[in-house]
């Protein structure tokens, strides 16, 4: 796929980054642009939700690499650029207020969007989200003076526990309202879950469960607290928003490609145009359980140094076992595999001690492995996982057995 126009990417996140610094890496000598509609010079996201927030990292440390970096490689970066249509027919990619950018390849690395809390209050002022570096720097600012403030955090997922953890450090009153029984319920077991529960209530957060919020209060445009459905009022000096995310889809749908849940793409990441490629947040992808969209930034890097193979020819089918972290408190946990479907778990360690690790199974078959504060049972697991080799519950169970001796000689690791 070679020709004069060069490879543009759109989307200067990780995974767009990535695949221009891996393409260079890979010997690829023509013209690589990489538009990002954010000004700047690209940044990690990872560390805005846990120590940037906790105020130990500033702006610089979180850059992916200086911009001089970029341009030493002949990589053009055009920030605080909007890509608004793709010409198919001509190769070309529209953009705002500029001429249009020819491409022999198309990378669509668009990520995907915060979603919106829609009910009354919910554009006063005072309602945080939290996704870009412009949001975490307001965030971080409103934190360092949150000592005794009231801050309540809609939404029990990564950003609410995350977010709850740094804003308690800061010395603030937390309540995480959480649409269902236990936090990060999409993602992880019920044992993990209920760790993470016991560790917020222990530093002080209070986490109310099956909360529906029905409106913000915001009686002189500032808000000042959330009502639930059952007519409960929690005060709020400091509101922050984390209910997950849309993908940024738009340009693909407008240009005809296929969509379902994210830009569809096959096992080489190319979606149903072969010049164009999605990858990260915005992509559907094949995998074990099916077409999946992963929010992840780990399959952010690892799916663009497979679309920089695939462009300089030496692409091959995207297999990858995704893993996962968070930090929160004194707990990291490690995640390696998808838990969707599990049916059992056998728990290695002792949750008391705050280091233990606990195995999904779906049908006698190991899918996915949590790893509390256990970074040599994550290593493992992920090579078990990647490899596919049978672990069966009664060896999972056997604590004399360590996990990276099931690894078996002749395993492709
Ligand atoms: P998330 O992890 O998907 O969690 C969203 C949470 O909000 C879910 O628990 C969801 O509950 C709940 N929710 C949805 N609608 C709600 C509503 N109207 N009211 C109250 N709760 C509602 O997403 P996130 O925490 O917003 O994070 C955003 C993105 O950043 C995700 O892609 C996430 O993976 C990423 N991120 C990752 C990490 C990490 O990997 N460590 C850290 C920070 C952010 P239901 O499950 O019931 O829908």
């Amino acid at each position: 796929m070679t020709g004069t126009a060069g490879v543009v990417i759109v989307g200067a996140g990780q995974a767009g980054c990535e695949t221009a610094v891996t393409l260079r890496a890979k010997g690829f000598a023509g013209p690589i642009t990489v538009i990002g509609d954010e000004h700047g010079v690209p940044y990690q996201r990872p560390p805005l939700s846990k120590a940037f927030l906790a105020a130990s990292y500033d702006d610089d440390s979180i850059i992916l690499r200086p911009a001089e970096f970029y341009e030493s490689r002949g990589i053009t970066l055009l920030s605080g650029h909007l890509a608004t249509a793709i010409d198919r027919s001509r190769r070309h990619l529209e953009l705002e207020g500029r001429s249009p950018l020819a491409y022999d390849t198309l990378v669509l690395a668009t990520g995907a969007r915060n979603r919106r809390l829609s009910l009354p209050g919910a554009d006063a002022q005072g309602v945080h989200y939290l996704r870009t570096l412009t949001e975490a720097q307001k965030l971080q600012e409103k934190l360092k003076s949150a000592d005794g403030r009231q801050v309540v955090i809609i939404g029990g997922g990564f950003i609410g526990l995350e977010v709850a953890a740094a804003a308690r450090k800061h010395g603030a009153d937390v309540t995480v309202l959480m649409s269902r029984d236990r936090p990060m319920a999409r993602s992880v077991s019920l044992p993990v879950a209920r760790y993470f529960e016991q560790q917020h209530r222990r530093h002080g957060v209070r986490l109310v469960a099956n909360s529906a919020v029905r409106s913000i209060s915001a009686p002189s445009g500032q808000a000042d607290g959330v009502v639930t459905a059952d007519g409960k009022r929690y005060s709020a000096g400091i509101i922050v928003v984390g209910i997950g995310v849309d993908p940024n889809v738009e340009l693909a749908v407008t240009a005809g490609l296929a969509i379902n849940g994210g830009v569809v793409v096959d096992s080489t990441l190319r979606t149903s145009d072969s010049r164009i490629f999605a990858i990260g947040d915005c992509a559907a992808f094949p995998t074990q359980s099916g077409l999946r969209r992963i929010e992840s930034i780990q399959t952010c890097v690892e799916h663009a140094r497979a679309v920089a193979a695939a462009i300089v020819g030496a692409g091959c089918d995207y297999d990858k076992v995704p893993w996962f972290w968070t930090d929160q408190f004194d707990s990291k946990l490690q995640m390696a595999g998808l838990i969707e479907g599990y049916d059992s778990t056998v728990v290695r360690g002792d949750p008391l001690s705050g280091s233990f690790s606990v195995l999904c199974f779906a049908d006698g078959e190991l899918i996915a492995v949590e790893s509390v504060n256990r970074p040599r049972d994550h290593m493992a697991a992920r090579k078990l996982l990647a490899a596919r080799i049978p672990v069966s519950i009664l060896e999972a169970a056997d604590e004399g057995i360590e996990l990276k001796d099931l690894i078996r000689v002749g395993a492709v690791v």
